[in-house]
């Protein structure tokens, strides 16, 4: 899947109707979570069909869509099965018990419900919504694909404008020769990464200046009076800045992914659970995570496309062993450097990259013989994110 996004321009009282949709949206998916946990043994065709029953019920339910409200049906039951999924796997901790949404953004049509302009640089939308014709402004050019590629529009709002996203069905893979490298990561506060070779990459400069803005912006919110039409304003300018920095965020993560996946046969990092990650409040953390996170998931989305391995291993300790003799060296974090009887002396941080490489070599035995498909079939990645998936997460 590709996502294609354009800015769209419409006057307001088509935003406001695009507000409304996004509304029903909302609506259904949280009416059919009820419906879930009201009655037993409710399957996704039986939230697909109650969201026929919804639009009987509900008149401004019956002018979105049937196949929109379908899809809002189906995003209650990709929460419900999450946390189904949860339960079976036992992970520890919260099962992450579905929610009601209250700040849904977006909404999503399938391959009804729009038709695009002759020349594709327009949408308009043909449910009983008024939202009507959407221009289309973005570099993108729609006209290189047939219209039964797309299969998903979704509208979305953001802090700066309404986007119009297409999820168009291509499946991408690139050629690539093998190079005979392997290499492992490891996240750092004070560098962004330092792989196994020793190379660090620093952090990008508006990780810093971003972390001012934010601050200056949410102190900003903070000092107005609540629900004054200033502190809205402060809101709006804290939104701007956080879409901001997610764009740069992304962008970072993308060209970089990019680069490391081709420059090795076998890319290895520690597997950081989000969860795990946004539990911090320092926000320079907080930031460094969220990029880092980012920077996994397009790590494994151009393994798919370049054919590499990418492997997430366990990091407990991976900073204390010693990478030459496996000895336990206890450090503080301030401690830049690993220094071992065994005559051992390391950056601390490529160190820790040499034993997440030599942690994820040990368990997919010798790697030059091993294709992705292999592995695949031993279970053994832990890249599990698929491409729509990861694309849903990165994009929005
Ligand atoms: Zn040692």
């Amino acid at each position: 899947m590709l996502i294609f996004e354009f800015k769209v321009k419409a006057k307001s009282i088509q935003y406001s109707a695009i507000d409304e949709a996004i509304r029903t949206a909302q609506f259904i998916r949280n009416k059919c979570l009820r419906f879930w946990i009201d009655n037993e043994k409710v399957s996704k065709y039986d939230l697909n069909k109650y969201s026929a029953v919804l639009a009987s019920e509900f008149s401004f339910a019956d002018k979105l869509n049937s196949m929109a409200r379908q899809s809002s049906a189906e995003r209650a039951w990709s929460a419900i099965s999450r946390f189904y999924d949860n339960c079976k796997k036992n992970r520890a901790g919260l099962k992450g018990y579905p929610k009601f949404q209250k700040n849904n953004r977006s909404v999503e049509y399938k391959t009804t419900g729009w038709k695009l302009a002759e020349n594709r640089k327009a949408i308009t939308m043909t449910d009983k919504n008024g939202i009507g014709k959407l221009k289309l402004c973005g570099a993108r050019d729609l006209n290189f694909y047939q219209l039964e590629q797309i299969k998903r529009v979704r509208l979305v709002r953001r802090a700066d404008g309404y986007y119009a996203q297409f999820a168009i069905s291509v499946e991408r893979t690139e050629v690539s020769t093998a190079t005979g490298n392997t290499l492992g990561l490891d996240v750092g506060l004070e560098s962004f990464c330092t792989d196994s070779n020793g190379h660090k990459i620093q952090n990008p400069r508006f990780y810093r200046l971003g972390e001012i803005k934010m601050k200056r912006a949410q102190k900003l919110v903070s000092r107005k009076i609540k629900r004054s039409s200033n502190r809205n304003k402060a809101r709006v300018k804290l939104g701007k800045v956080h879409l901001k920095i997610s764009r740069q965020r992304k962008d970072f993560a993308i060209k970089l992914a990019r680069c490391v996946i081709q420059s090795s046969d076998l890319i290895a990092y520690e597997d950081l659970r989000i969860k795990n990650l946004v539990k911090n409040h320092c926000l320079a953390k907080s930031i460094n995570d969220a990029g880092w996170y980012q920077f996994r998931l397009w790590l494994e989305y151009f393994g798919k496309v370049f054919g590499r391995i990418t492997i997430a291993v366990n990091p407990a300790y991976t900073s204390a062993e010693c990478s030459d003799c496996g000895m336990i060296v206890k450090k503080s974090l301030s401690t830049r450097t690993h220094v071992c009887q065994c005559g051992c002396v390391l950056d601390r941080d490529e160190n820790a990259a040499v034993n997440i490489l030599t942690r994820a070599i040990g368990r997919t035995g010798h790697v030059g013989t091993l294709g992705l498909d292999s592995i695949n079939a031993s279970g053994e990645t832990t890249t599990t994110l698929v491409d729509e998936n990861l694309l849903e997460q990165v994009v929005s």
